[in-house]
Order: C-alpha cells, then sequence, then structure tokens
C-alpha cells in the first residue's frame, strides 16, 4: 500500500556488530533503515545502509514483490555493508540493486564488495552474482551533487549546481528519456561529509508533495562548534536520526576520536539547529537496555534543564522539549 507521506521503518539500530544478548529488548542488527515515499517508483524500496538488518529488510522485500532497491550506503564500515553480503537481494536476479556511496582512494560500493566478496573471506564471489547490480553511483563530493527519485521519472543524479539553477528558473527537472518532472513532485536528496575517521555521508531527505525532510545522521563524531555547511543541512527539517553511541563519560575517558556522538552533543546539535525531534541510533553493541535507554534520559535531562535555564519564555519555544528525544528499536515504524 503507498505512504501518503515519508515514512522509516527501522531494520538495524546498533553499531559495529550485530549481537544478541539474553534480556536486551533493543536491537541487535546493525545499521539499516528503509524509507518510504509517494515519490518512490512503483516496486521500488529505498533504503539506507546495508547492515545486518539489510537480509531481515529483503525477506520483505521479497514479500512485498519488490523489483528494484536503492541503497544508500553511508560508508563501508563492515556495521554498515555486512547485509549486502548475505541478503537475498544480491542472489535474485530479479531484483535490481542499486548501490549508492562514497568514493574515497578509488573505493565504490562495487570495488567493496568486489574485494570483501571473495574467496577465501566469502564463498560467492561479487563478479558471479553481480549481473543485477545495476547503475552504481560513486560519489567524490558528495556535496556537489543531488540524487532525485520521481514515482514515473525513476532515478536521477544531478549536480548540485545544475539543480540548483534549474530550481530557480523554475524548470522542472530532468529524468532519463527526455522526461522533465516538477521539483514539487521529487524526493530530493542532499549530502554532506560527517566527521568519522572514513569518509562518510549523511543523507538529507527532501519530499516535494509534503515539504517533509529528515537526515539520517549516523557515524558523526561531536564537533565543538556546529559549521555552516551541517547548519544548512539539518535546517527546517521534521525528523532527524543520530548516532548517540557512547555517554559522555565513556567519550571523556576513551572514545572521543571513533567517530560517533554522545547525548549532550544530540541536544547541542538540535538546539543549535531548530531540529525539534531527535531519533538515537547507532547503539553500542555491547550495552544492556538500562544503559542505551540511559542515554535518551540524560538528553532529556539536559534538553530540561537548557529549556528552565532560558529567561525568555519565547526563546525557549525554539528548543528541543524533552518529548522531543526517543530511542529507534530495530522493527520501528516512524513517520516523518
Ligand atoms: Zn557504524
Ligand atoms: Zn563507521
Amino acid at each position: 500500500m503507498e505512504v501518503e507521506q515519508m515514512k522509516l521503518k527501522a531494520y538495524g539500530t546498533f553499531g559495529s556488530l550485530a549481537v544478541f544478548i539474553p534480556g536486551r529488548t533493543i536491537g541487535g542488527n546493525t545499521t539499516c533503515y528503509r524509507i518510504d515515499s509517494p515519490c518512490l517508483p512503483a516496486d521500488t524500496w529505498l533504503v539506507n545502509d546495508g547492515g545486518t538488518g539489510f537480509a531481515v529488510l529483503c525477506a520483505d522485500a521479497l514479500k512485498a514483490g519488490v523489483k528494484r532497491i536503492i541503497v544508500l550506503l553511508t560508508h563501508y564500515h563492515h556495521d554498515h555493508t555486512q547485509g549486502l553480503l548475505l541478503g537475498a537481494a544480491t542472489y535474485i536476479k530479479g531484483i535490481k540493486v542499486t548501490l549508492v556511496g562514497p568514493l574515497e582512494d578509488g573505493w565504490g560500493p562495487h570495488k567493496v564488495l568486489m574485494d570483501v566478496m571473495k574467496k577465501p573471506l566469502h564463498p560467492r564471489a561479487f563478479q558471479l552474482e553481480a549481473s543485477h547490480f545495476v547503475s552504481p553511483v560513486e560519489l567524490e563530493y558528495p556535496q556537489n551533487q543531488v540524487l532525485l527519485l520521481h514515482p514515473e521519472g525513476g532515478f536521477k543524479v544531478l549536480g548540485i549546481d545544475t539543480f540548483e539553477r534549474l530550481c530557480d528558473k523554475g524548470d522542472q527537472l530532468p529524468f532519463r528519456k527526455g522526461q522533465k518532472f516538477a521539483l514539487n513532485e521529487c524526493l530530493v536528496i542532499r549530502m554532506l561529509r560527517t566527521d568519522h575517521p572514513e569518509k562518510t555521508i549523511s543523507y538529507r531527505f527532501d519530499e516535494g508533495p509534503t515539504g517533509k525532510s529528515f537526515v539520517f545522521l549516523t557515524d558523526h563524531a561531536n564537533q565543538d562548534g556546529v559549521p555552516a555547511d551541517l547548519k544548512q543541512h539539518l535546517k527546517s527539517i521534521d525528523l532527524l536520526i543520530q548516532d548517540v553511541q557512547y555517554n559522555r563519560e565513556e567519550y571523556d575517558a576513551r572514545t572521543a576520536g571513533f567517530g560517533h556522538g554522545t547525548p549532550d552533543y544530540a541536544v547541542r546539535l538540535c538546539n543549535a539547529t531548530g531540529v525539534k525531534r531527535v531519533g538515537f541510533t547507532h547503539h553500542h553493541f555491547m550495552w544492556d537496555d538500562a544503559k542505551i535507554e540511559a542515554n535518551v534520559t540524560a538528553a532529556q535531562e539536559l534538553a530540561a534543564k537548557i529549556i528552565a535555564q532560558t529567561v525568555v519564555s519565547e526563546d525557549a519555544d525554539g528548543l528541543l522539549k524533552p518529548e522531543g528525544i526517543f530511542l529507534v528499536r530495530d522493527y520501528m515504524e516512524i513517520d516523518v
């Protein structure tokens, strides 16, 4: 059934490793989200990251009769790609798979799979399976391009200069076979690099027909300020899904520089950019429920404290409220 507005389903919300810990109710697939939107072509699924949750997503895609899966990869660390090795879509020729990801030192999405899917690391070589992996997109300068999706036009990559020039003139956007469609019929995906050890992309999704927007910001470390480009990237969004793998104590003691965030940083980032709803993801694979949930509580307490300390009540209206902060669990569905 077609959705009326953008909606997410989390298939994997853990960082680093898929681990089942007895008694834990949160998790434990690694990162994979499905993004559904009325702007997607029929029988096409849009996915952010191919962590182990991707294998479960593939089972659902088969049941739904999906014909094409577009996977936007943030980067190639195992926790964001491992589901691609064994997800059914990799082996079923009837489903076309398009991988989109950063290009760094010659490594794009197909080269990554070619190097990981080969003996003795993997029983089947990628080359033997790759005939239905179509139109890969390698992004050397992600911020210089936009990805477009349209129900009839399909999937298109445009340079940001061309895109902005056409939008400024009010012109329609070019898709395949000379077809053109209006901006307000498209799902527009803009990109920005995160602060992580390897080139990593944060994707921003703007849904033309509804005006809804959300940003997926994972594998991003705490930063001191908020750079202008990140501010722009998060401007006016309805929802942020953010990597909050650590707590402040661990971060200060030993995990600074690992490329992941903390609850206090999430609150500070939201308050600096006007974000009102934030879901925490990329949970620590060895933490139990209580420790993971404590990250949300810590953020909620901090958000409440900041509001209480804000002297002018109108100023507090623009701040993140405790109820806007939530934990994303595997298989949770979220309206943008
Ligand atoms: Zn990760
Ligand atoms: Zn990573």
